[in-house]
């Protein structure tokens, strides 16, 4: 069967009768934008010996139909035909966590292009976490002073005697803004709460639940140094992260993280013992929900929606907020999205592109179904899509991170736009050997096709993180 060599593939192609020179097709291209004539992401591509005519709704329609057209435009000739498209889902998303190792503001220009090529949308941009504080906040400067500083970095066998750190001046982050935006990509902040704040903790060890002073922390790892949730000066401060971030970024979305919170120190506290008694909660779990709500309810009046990891629904649900799936509680996630509630899924063990390809081999990622189990049939549409996070605990360097980031995040993308019914496994790992040039012209080496799957021998030896 004829296939062009784009990713994602397009969902509807039509071949007609011959080929067209490419430097012909690029001088002779057509635009026609007509709004409301079709999805805000949806394009119309006719490629005839006449030329190219490109139909959207949307310039970002158009943008769109321009990514298929510059990857067509990369053989020598173009076949004749009809593409209409328009995405699977509408959250295609990468994340990046610039705290355990920071990637610097070009590299991260870098993937936003990566991204922008194969139609994602979307960036998570991890900014605080027990390793470090990486933006710059005006009203508590000794976040970016304090907290962005760790003394070392003993990240299981990438140990580093060194003083490591630094912060994102509102400047950077606005160019960032910038340059996404220009390539259709929303960043959407996240600000890890009320757990991984060992870091702010260390700034201000009073809004924890023992006030005892703290190290920003030097290792990987699930941190009992959490914010207090019985304190009000805790959430003050929460707000007043959100009150300038919310200036700076503007997406809908807001992530106020809530993943992995160790509920040892509020047991053992009064001021959190007191808070539950006052508001009724049952359990610590209700607690953490109670937390993110009332930063949620702060978004809201700044008219924007919290997004939050699926462990904060455990003790109860987050007004409004989108939920990211990533492990445990599937049943929960897919019951939230059932009832109506969106969901994002970036399921760790498909999608977690730090984990090296022993663990997750190209196969997995390429196949795995954002529709997660317990989905009922009203429930799919609230699946607003799929991301890939690349966690950088083991990352220290940006060939590092583009040999395990690519090709998997190119994989995801195409989960993203291509229906199921459209997907290849193989065709897909021949396109990416011809787009593979495209990541390599921006600086991005992805892994060879031999490493994408270990054989099953190797895989018990080096199915190790790090
Ligand atoms: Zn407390």
């Amino acid at each position: 069967m004829q296939r062009l060599n784009v990713i994602p593939y397009p969902n509807s192609v039509e071949f007609t009768e011959g080929t067209v020179e490419k430097e012909f097709l690029a001088n002779n291209t057509k635009l026609t934008v007509t709004p409301g004539s079709m999805g805000d992401e949806a394009y119309r591509l006719e490629i005839t010996p006449e030329g190219a005519a490109v139909f959207a709704a949307t310039e970002k329609g158009a943008f769109y139909a321009a990514k298929t057209l510059e990857q067509l435009l990369d053989g020598d000739t173009v076949p004749c035909c009809v593409i209409e498209d328009e995405p699977a889902f509408s959250y295609r998303g990468f994340m990046i966590d610039t705290v355990r190792h920071i990637v610097s503001l070009e590299d991260t220009k870098k993937l936003i292009d990566a991204a922008a090529g194969v139609k994602m949308n979307a960036m998570h941009w991890h900014l605080s976490d027990d390793q470090g504080w990486r933006v710059q906040i005006d009203k508590r400067p000794l976040l970016s002073e304090k907290a962005s500083v760790r003394k070392a970095s003993m990240f299981g066998r990438e140990r580093e005697q060194e003083e490591y750190g630094g912060f994102f001046t509102k400047e950077e982050l606005k160019e960032i803004v910038e340059y996404a935006k220009q390539r259709y990509i929303e960043v959407i902040p996240e600000i890890d709460v009320p757990g991984h704040t060992t870091a702010v903790l260390h700034a201000y060890p009073e809004l924890g639940c023992t006030g005892k002073e703290v190290e920003v922390a030097v290792k990987q790892g699930i941190y009992p140094t959490v914010l207090c949730a019985g304190n009000d000066e805790a959430l003050a401060l929460v707000y007043d992260v959100v009150d300038e971030l919310v200036e700076i970024f503007p997406s809908p979305y807001f992530h106020i993280g809530g993943d992995e919170v160790p509920k040892t120190a509020w047991a053992a506290c009064e001021k959190c013992r007191a808070r539950k008694k006052e508001n009724g909660l049952k359990s610590d779990d209700e607690l953490q929900t109670w937390f993110s709500n009332k930063v949620a309810q702060h978004l809201k009046e700044k008219g924007k929606t919290a997004v939050v990891w699926n462990d904060t629904i455990k003790g109860g649900t987050v007004d409004g907020a989108t939920v990211q799936f990533w492990m445990k509680g599937k049943k929960r996630t897919a019951k939230y999205a059932n009832e109506g509630g969106r969901v994002i899924v970036s399921d760790f063990f498909a999608y977690y592109t730090d984990y090296n390809y022993a663990i997750t081999p190209l196969k997995k990622t390429y196949n795995y179904n954002p529709f997660i189990k317990g989905i009922k049939s009203e429930g799919k549409i609230n699946i607003a899509g799929v991301e890939t996070p690349t966690w950088t605990e083991y990352i220290t360097n940006f060939e590092r991170y583009c040999y395990l980031a690519f090709p998997r995040c190119t994989a995801v993308a195409e989960t993203g736009w291509t229906l199921p019914e459209n997907k290849d496994e193989e065709d897909f790992e021949r396109r990416f050997e011809i787009y593979r040039k495209r990541l390599e012209n921006l600086g991005i080496t992805p892994a060879q096709k031999d490493e994408w799957a270990v054989p099953f021998l190797k895989r018990f030896t080096q199915a190790k993180l790090y």
